[in-house]
């Protein structure tokens, strides 16, 4: 008999997992170009180039003993010092390899941060709609998610009901931007007003809240929008970057936390940190991968592909008669449905063999997301049939 916790958790599964191996099975019965699946953040660029050189030149190069054997478990310092450098020329912060440590992707570094913080009833604040997994990240550590509800008027953070489910227990309040699932992009003066919400709030109840930046999708932004970086507004802010979608390497397990030298009780923070990377299993981050990314930390995907993928999407859906904001990043769009009914829209699009995501899984009904970091073809392809489903609700 499996535990109770995760009979629950395996119940709450995720919708997202389920649908991409429903789309496998689509492709294997009508042919893979004849589905059209939006269900999966799964990068269709490919690493670049540079990638897979540099897999090759280290295996061919690096004495095995060192490459292969066990280490610190925050990851190798002058990788981690590397990383460092690069946040300092790019964000103009002052990090060094003891601000570092690096996870196996960023599920992993939001993982060892709730290990880290959060006492059992710990809250951990989310604005909906979120990245479904943030709940089973925070029950594994028995916190409690509390929901700030959606602003579908423009998909930006509530500051006012975030200001009034603020309590004594809040310890976490997790920022993802660019957006997962709307590809909405936080502005500088959402994250000033959101830091002097936290400020007050943690002088009237004299604790630490900390922020935590889930930031997958950093470099996938459009035109000259620009993604603050949160530790220079708000100083108990702790970063969780991964470089499965900035350089297309989710099967990887790849990325790094940040904890500025500034937060609450750095010294045990970073310590604690350390040992749970060791004991919740991932003991360190992939040695190779580890290494990739210092000879690659200059490298880049490919953002005129997606870009073109939103645009194309985007225009044909609003053609089709569809509302849905234009994303500003990430490879999301959130589409709002036409009955407000979004599991029975998901269920009328599979007619049309297009898979797309219930906003629900975000906690946010009435959408879905669709996920457009795929082939070109698949989204000309599919336009005429969305316009199929459309006239099928008369719009
Ligand atoms: N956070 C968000 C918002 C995501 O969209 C994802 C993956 O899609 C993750 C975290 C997990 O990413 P990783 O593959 O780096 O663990």
């Amino acid at each position: 008999m499996i535990s109770q916790k995760m009979v629950a958790l395996v119940k709450g599964s995720s919708v997202i997992r389920a649908m991409f191996e429903e789309g496998k099975k689509m492709a294997a019965e009508y042919g893979a170009e004849n589905v059209y699946d939006f269900s999966l953040g799964n990068p269709n660029v490919p690493a670049p180039d540079a990638v897979r050189e540099a897999i090759i030149d280290i295996v061919k190069n690096e004495p095995p003993l060192k490459l292969h054997g066990y280490m610190s478990n925050a990851g190798f310092e002058d990788v981690r010092a590397t990383v460092a450098g690069s946040l300092n020329e790019r964000f103009g912060t002052s990090f060094n390899e003891n601000n570092i440590i690096m996870t196996v992707g960023a599920a992993s570094g939001l993982n060892v941060t709730f290990k880290t913080l959060l006492n059992p009833g710990d809250e951990v604040i989310t604005f909906a709609p979120y990245f479904g997994e943030y709940k089973n990240y925070v029950i594994n550590y028995d916190g409690v998610l509390v929901e700030i509800s959606p602003d579908t008027d423009t998909f930006r953070p509530n500051l006012k009901e975030f200001e009034e489910k603020i309590t004594a227990k809040t310890k976490c309040v997790i920022v993802n931007s660019p957006n997962n699932p709307t590809g909405v992009v936080y502005s500088e003066a959402t994250i000033k007003e959101m830091a002097g919400i936290l400020e007050s709030k943690q002088k009237e109840y004299g604790t630490s809240i900390y922020i935590v930046s889930d930031e997958p999708y950093r470099e996938l932004v459009y035109g000259d929008i620009e993604v603050p970086y949160i530790t220079k507004y708000y100083r108990n802010t702790i970063v969780g970057y991964s470089y499965s979608k900035s350089l297309s390497l989710p099967g990887e397990r790849i990325g790094y936390l940040v904890i500025p030298s500034g937060v609450d009780d750095y010294s045990d923070v970073f310590a604690a940190a350390c040992v749970a990377t060791r004991i919740l299993g991932y003991v360190n981050a992939p040695s190779l991968m580890q290494r990739v990314i210092k000879e690659c930390i200059n490298e880049k995907t490919d953002i005129s592909y997606y870009d073109r993928n939103r645009i194309t999407l985007y225009e044909g859906l609003i053609k089709a008669g569809f509302t849905c904001r234009k994303p500003e990043g990430a490879f999301y769009l959130f589409m709002k449905t036409p009955t407000g009914d979004d599991k029975e829209f998901v269920a009328a699009a599979k007619k049309y063999n297009i898979l797309v995501v219930p906003g629900s899984s975000f906690g946010c009904p009435g959408y879905v997301r669709i996920a457009y970091c795929v082939a070109y073809e698949t989204i000309v392809n599919s336009l005429p049939e969305f316009a199929k489903l459309a006239g099928d609700y008369g719009l």
